[in-house]
């Protein structure tokens, strides 16, 4: 049995934790001093860098995050990265294939002009029943990040923490967001992002198997080692980042 105290202690780290989500410059000033003890990757390893959305005062600060990055190793896109893992490219160096997960209005507004300034390729993992609700991007907006040459993935229809779901329900979630994208955008959507992301607890094995029998070719989880040649696509590991987080939190999550 968990103690009182124990139990006192677990409610107010979760609400500091709450706190410092909803204040991102200071949690990366709580997590810098962490990065202390990490450099970012100087050896040969494959980086899912991903965010959420970009507000536009973060705008700068997310470019400096690529730019950073960049001075490491190329910024790839999900079809180059899976062909590294699959040892169909050399990887000789850090490499960084950039992700962005839910359905952000800044998408198009702030990111797409840092995206393209840079030529960075990202891969927007849609929450696809989000597109088009009040306070979410569009599927015009989606169609022109697609123009820019930006691929789309699938993080459900509802974005439900999918461990906690029937199996009929999780079916449902997994199917119908890559048909819905797939009509909308006319394209073919391969690659799935489990919300929440962390195997056993947000997501199960069952999930995995449906994900893979729906025809997906890769499922991204919130695991964050980098990855090498050989690691397994359906199990792509990647990490959260926020774009105001000053270098040094970046580096409690990117480094080798
Ligand atoms: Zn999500």
């Amino acid at each position: 049995m968990e103690s009182p105290t124990g139990f006192q202690r677990r409610l107010n780290e979760l609400g500091l934790r709450s706190k410092l989500r909803a204040r991102p410059r200071m949690q990366g000033r709580v997590l810098a001093p962490a990065g202390m003890f990490k450099r970012l990757p100087a050896t040969a390893g494959l980086y899912f860098p991903f965010y959420h959305d970009v507000p536009a005062a973060y705008a700068g600060d997310l470019g400096h995050h690529l730019r950073t990055f960049r001075r490491l190793g190329p910024l790839v896109s999900w079809d180059t990265a899976l062909d590294v893992l699959a040892g169909r490219r050399p990887l000789t160096g850090p490499m960084f294939c950039l992700s962005f997960d839910d359905g952000h209005p800044s998408w198009p507004d702030v990111l797409a002009p840092i995206l393209a300034e840079l030529a960075v390729p990202a891969t927007f993992f849609l929450t696809s029943g989000l597109v088009g609700r009040p306070g979410n991007l569009t599927w015009r907006d989606c169609r022109e990040l697609a123009a820019a040459g930006h691929r789309f993935g699938s993080h459900t229809v509802t974005h439900p923490r999918l461990a906690d779901t029937d199996d009929d329900a999780a079916v449902r979630e997994i199917l119908d967001s890559k048909k819905e994208i797939e009509d909308r955008l006319g394209a073919e959507v391969r690659d799935f992002a489990a919300p929440y992301g962390n195997p056993a607890v947000d997501f199960l094995d069952r999930d995995l198997r449906t994900v893979r029998e729906a025809g997906y070719r890769s499922f991204a989880t919130t695991l964050r080692a980098p990855m090498h040649p050989g690691d397994s696509p359906m199990a792509i590991r990647r990490q959260g980042l926020h774009p105001a987080w000053p270098l040094w939190a970046v580096r409690t999550r990117v480094h080798d």
